[in-house]
């Protein structure tokens, strides 16, 4: 972690709560290529009505087309999925800074079998607003996670 990834995450988590405060899933992400934001999102779930536009997706798809990703960094609050590890290795993101795994994760191993660079921040803040809205929306959260 340097300055710009504790900066970046940052972000990533302000992002996580206003999907909060919307009463979304609250999960960000951030796009960054030499410590600039490309595009930022969070989890469109219930506000869009979109189960594929978690924060990562939401970032990317925000970001548009981009020649290449190989200079980039996806960073995100929560451990990303499934889906979004996928499209991690899918689109060649070299490098990929986690909030926090506390609350969900899984694929770092996978992520780093493939190459990727994945740091884990255990951010306070991001274990936080996570267990709370777990705590507090069990089964938004079970559907988010398909369980
Ligand atoms: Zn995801």
């Amino acid at each position: 972690m340097n300055a710009d990834d504790t900066r970046l995450l940052r972000i990533a988590y302000e992002e996580a709560k206003a999907g909060f405060d919307e009463g979304g899933c609250p999960i960000g992400s951030v796009l960054a290529r030499g410590g600039e934001v490309v595009a930022q999102g969070r989890n469109q779930r219930v506000q869009k009505g979109d189960p594929i536009a978690h924060g990562e997706m939401d970032a990317l798809r925000k970001a548009g087309r981009q020649k290449t990703y190989r200079d980039t960094t996806l960073y995100t609050s929560l451990s990303p999925c499934m889906m979004c590890t996928g499209t991690i290795i899918q689109f060649g993101i070299p490098r990929v800074v986690i909030g926090e795994n506390k609350n969900f994760g899984g694929n770092e191993e996978f992520l780093r079998s493939k190459g990727v660079e994945v740091i884990v921040a255990d951010d306070p803040d991001c274990i936080a607003l996570m267990r709370r809205f777990i705590d507090e929306e069990p089964e938004l959260w079970a559907e988010d996670i398909a369980e």
